[in-house]
This record gives structure tokens, C-alpha cells and sequence, in this order.
């Protein structure tokens, strides 16, 4: 019936990047890079529990800053993942702020850092009570691809490389739960947060033979249920879904490949489109992707929608030239698929 996330991006394809992903029903988000956080309302910079970003050149980075400010004096606890160097970054911007009255304000604000690396993570926590010291010594973990994971999705990166390594992003639900409305109607049911409940109890593998209860306002004269025999009632499980993320790489060998494997068969994929194919070269040395690029990488991956962004600025009134070289690149690419697949 709805899907789980709603990626969103912030700001028009000339300005930082920002792809904010609020949950449906949720007063959570995740948020992908940390542009130009400035279009964001207050509430939704609140919603944010983890941020993940590509890479720390300053379009891509300059949002950490006032998204602190909106945090701070909150009881919460923001997870940030960037590439290498991220955690000194970090402690770079925090040592640019003095915190000597901090301790008057609610300090319940605690950042987790994490630094992915191609093969491992650094993971260290800085409390806004402590003026933002770090909490403990620095922790190294493997790392397989997976950065975050709960019950009902998680989120993976790759490293990618720009003129610094940089990060993939997708966020992956592992299954969707659709709703039948006919099946709460033949039911007597009515949706509300309950849904919620009975979505996680599916998605965290409970005993289907389990009681599930429905509090007074769902509808239910008898709120009283057996998860599975509901689950058949009310819910057909689909496939998830998958959001794939991808800025400031250059058009190589390797980046092509991790980056074709990596988003394949995401539902919606954020690719960058920083030029026109005629200034390949130009975007080469700026390692960065043409439309043309980001239109073939999108059908090779089999991305079933893409949306380029992240233009640069001399294109400023040409947007749909751009977005015709990635789209014909795409159908092109999707058409001598489909020969060589019949051949
Ligand atoms: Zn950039
Ligand atoms: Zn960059």
C-alpha cells in the first residue's frame, strides 16, 4: 500500500547535494551527504537518527555544521558514517567551536562516528557533556559492505574513488509489507499504529503462532489475533525496496564495475551527471561522470528509475540537455542489452 522510505532530494541539481529519506509514518529519517541542509525544516533536521556521507569536499559536507546547531541541547543520539579521514574531520569542525558553556544546556546530545575503510571501521563517540571529547578510545571493526542493519533494512556502502575515496550509498529494505485494504475492511479493522507494531513483530521473525493484540481504535471488537493468520488476512509480502546513491566518482574500469554491482536492481538510483559527454575529458580529470556516463551505469546496474544530479555550474538553463544524454543513454544501453541477451 505505501512504501517504507520517501527519498526526497533537497535541493535543484546545481546546489550541494542532499538526499533526505523520511520513513512513512515515522518521525524518522536518514539522510544521504550533507550539502545545503538549508531547505530542510527544523523538524525534519530533528527526524535525522543516522547520516551518511560520501565524501568530505565541502558541497557535500558544509550541512554537518547547522544540523549540530539544531541538535544541540537534545537528549538524542546521531550516528554519521563518512570515508577516510572522516572522524579527524569531525573533530576538526567540533574543535572549531568553543564549548565551555555547554555544560549549562541539556547535554544529552552524543555523536557515533564511524570511518569506513575498503576493508574495516573505525567507530569512536563524542558526548556534547563532555565538550565533544571523545568517549574512549578508538574501535576497529571488519567491514563486508553493511554499515547499518535493523530488522526491517539496512544500509551498505562501497568505496568508491574520486580524487579521495569516496563512498556508494544504498539503503535496502529486506522485504516490503503491503496492506490490503480489503483485508482490514473484511476485518473491521482501522489502520493506525498498530500497523506499525504489527510490521516489525513480521519484520523481526516472530513466532507467526504468536498472540497479536490490537489496542482499542483499531477497529477490532476483539482485538485479539494470531500474527500469522492476520499476516494472511491483511498483508502480502513483496520484494523490498532499494535506493542506490551515487556522487563525485570518475568514469574508471574499477568504479564502473563496483558501481554497476553495487546498485543493481535498485528501485530508484541518485547518480551524478556533473557534465556533457563532449567535456569527457574534462570531467575525467575532475573525476566526475558525464549524463551520458550516469545513463549507462543506470542500465547496466538495472536500476528501474534514475534521476541525475549534481550538474555543474556552467550548464546553469541547459538541465534538459543533460537529462536527454543520460535517458537516451540509458534506453540505448537497455536496447543493446536486450540483443545481446536474444543473440
Ligand atoms: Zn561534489
Ligand atoms: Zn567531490
Amino acid at each position: 500500500m505505501h512504501a517504507l522510505f520517501l527519498p526526497r532530494l533537497v535541493n535543484g541539481p546545481f546546489e550541494d547535494p542532499v538526499l533526505f529519506i523520511p520513513f512513512q509514518f515515522q518521525r524518522r529519517a536518514l539522510i544521504f551527504d550533507l550539502g545545503d541542509v538549508s531547505r530542510l525544516l527544523p523538524r525534519d533536521l530533528l527526524k535525522i537518527s543516522h547520516g551518511f556521507v560520501t565524501h568530505t569536499h565541502m558541497d557535500h559536507f558544509i550541512g554537518f555544521d547547522p544540523l549540530l546547531r539544531r541538535l544541540l541541547g537534545r537528549e538524542k543520539d546521531l550516528f554519521l558514517y563518512g570515508p577516510a579521514g572522516f572522524l579527524a574531520n569531525v573533530e576538526g569542525k567540533l574543535a572549531g567551536y568553543s564549548w565551555d558553556l555547554v555544560d549549562r544546556l541539556s547535554c544529552g546530545l552524543r555523536l557515533h562516528l564511524t570511518e569506513v575503510h575498503p576493508d574495516r571501521l573505525l567507530c569512536c563517540s563524542y558526548s556534547c557533556g563532555a565538550r565533544f571529547a571523545a568517549d574512549g578510545d578508538t574501535v576497529e571493526l571488519p567491514f563486508t559492505g553493511r554499515l547499518h542493519i535493523e530488522p526491517a533494512f539496512e544500509v551498505s556502502a562501497v568505496v568508491l574513488e574520486h580524487s579521495i575515496p569516496c563512498l556508494g550509498l544504498a539503503l535496502a529494505e529486506r522485504f516490503h509489507v503491503n496492506i490490503l485494504k480489503t483485508g482490514l475492511e473484511a476485518l473491521a479493522l482501522r489502520p493506525g499504529p498498530w500497523l506499525t507494531r504489527f510490521k516489525n513483530a513480521l519484520y523481526a521473525g516472530a513466532d507467526p503462532s504468536a498472540e497479536f493484540e490490537i489496542e482499542a481504535g483499531g477497529g477490532a471488537s476483539d482485538g485479539r489475533f494470531v500474527l500469522g493468520e492476520l499476516q494472511q488476512k491483511i498483508a502480502r509480502i513483496t520484494a523490498g525496496q532499494k535506493i542506490a546513491y551515487i556522487t563525485d566518482v570518475g568514469d574508471t574500469p574499477s568504479n564502473r564495475t563496483a558501481i554497476v554491482n553495487f546498485a543493481r536492481h535498485s528501485d530508484f538510483l541518485f547518480i551524478e551527471a556533473a557534465f556533457l559527454h563532449t567535456e569527457r575529458e574534462h570531467a575525467a580529470s575532475k573525476h566526475h561522470l558525464t549524463a551520458r556516463q550516469a545513463g549507462e551505469i543506470a542500465a547496466l546496474a538495472g536500476a528501474r528509475q534514475f534521476t541525475i544530479l549534481h550538474f555543474s555550474p556552467r550548464y546553469e538553463g541547459r538541465e534538459p540537455e543533460l537529462v536527454h544524454e543520460a535517458q537516451e543513454a540509458y534506453q540505448e544501453t537497455l536496447a543493446r542489452m536486450g540483443r545481446q541477451h536474444r543473440a
